[in-house]
């Protein structure tokens, strides 16, 4: 029997008594999964546009590519959405989860991204291959700091310019596509709200994302999707989330209802991220650790800093 620590039990506690799992999906590489019937005409719900107005030619990613190589896509985007998405919140938050997808080797269609110094001329960078991390700086320009007797190689990574609430609608719309087709009229206004192009507009007051960082080595090839949504006798919560979990990171992201959260209007929200009930060794390792993002700025950040540690067993020293 496992022990599981007494705040993974009490939030395991929570989430039963409040919430009921409407889909859930384990994607391992290569799988393939279409959403919705394909039957014409078809029917876009992020738009509400039907056959002819609006065309399917395209793949439409249910999640982004960036994500893996995993084959999940929906019957119910249109080919206009489906660009309006990917040219705006999808790349939005691409560049928001860059980072960590670099740490978490996670590979989307140019494989693990690089990340290296922002802007013109040579710079250091970090690099994945098939033999592992490659960093490289230039002697008059550090770029990470080894600690040998703790042996830990710490980092601080650059984050490509992002908007972070369009980056929220980019998670938010992966929920909304994951949703079945009889919840998707709770959401109209929140479909509304990511498909526009205005960020500036606000939507709800509290936007709560948990993130949890999961050290240590992770598989870097699986993805964990989960929607929750509250249980009839409940209405102290919000109605639905999503739970995104890949490489390291675990991000649990609301999706707000106009119509069914107006029992929550005002009150202050007050839950426990969903527990994460293990992660390797973390003796060695170190736990996970949940932070709660604030995705709600509206304005593009640049050059935001992301501290990073790598740990290791030895070094051992080359000949230049
Ligand atoms: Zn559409």
């Amino acid at each position: 029997m496992i022990d599981f620590p007494a705040a993974v039990v009490e939030a395991a506690d929570f989430y039963d008594k409040h919430y009921t799992g409407v889909w859930n999906v384990l994607l391992e590489p290569y799988m393939r999964l279409m959403l919705g019937n394909a039957e014409r005409p078809r029917h876009c719900r992020f738009c509400g546009k039907n056959e002819p107005a609006v065309t399917f030619r395209s793949k439409a990613h249910a999640l982004p590519a960036a994500f893996g190589n995993m084959e999940l896509f929906s019957n119910y985007e249109c080919d206009a959405c489906n660009h309006l998405f990917g040219d705006g919140i999808e790349n939005q938050l691409g560049n928001w989860t860059k980072p960590m997808r670099t740490l978490s080797r996670v590979s989307g269609r140019n494989g693990v991204p690089t990340i290296k110094k922002p802007g013109p001329g040579k710079g250091w960078r970090l690099e994945y291959s098939n033999t592992g991390f490659r960093v490289k700086e230039y002697e008059n320009e550090p770029s990470f700091e080894v600690d040998e007797k703790a042996r830990r190689v710490c980092f601080e990574l650059h984050r490509d310019t992002y908007t972070p609430v369009a980056a929220l609608k980019g998670l938010v719309k992966i929920g909304l596509t994951l949703i079945p087709d009889v919840e998707t009229q709770h959401f109209r206004e929140t479909y509304d709200w990511i498909r526009n192009t205005d960020h500036s507009r606000n939507f709800v007051a509290e936007f709560p994302v948990f993130r949890t960082f999961i050290p240590g080595p992770m598989p870097n090839d699986l993805v964990v999707l989960m929607l929750m949504r509250r249980r009839a006798e409940t209405d102290t919560v919000p109605y639905a989330f999503l739970v995104f979990a890949y490489g390291n990171e675990v991000l649990q992201v609301f999706l707000p209802s106009i119509f069914k959260d107006k029992c929550i209007n005002g009150k202050p929200l007050q839950l426990p991220a969903f527990p994460i009930p293990s992660a390797p060794n973390p003796a060695r390792y170190g736990k996970p650790i949940m932070t709660v993002e604030r995705l709600t700025g509206r304005e593009p950040v640049r050059g935001e800093k992301v501290p990073a540690a790598f740990g290791f067993d030895s070094i051992v020293w080359m000949k230049p």
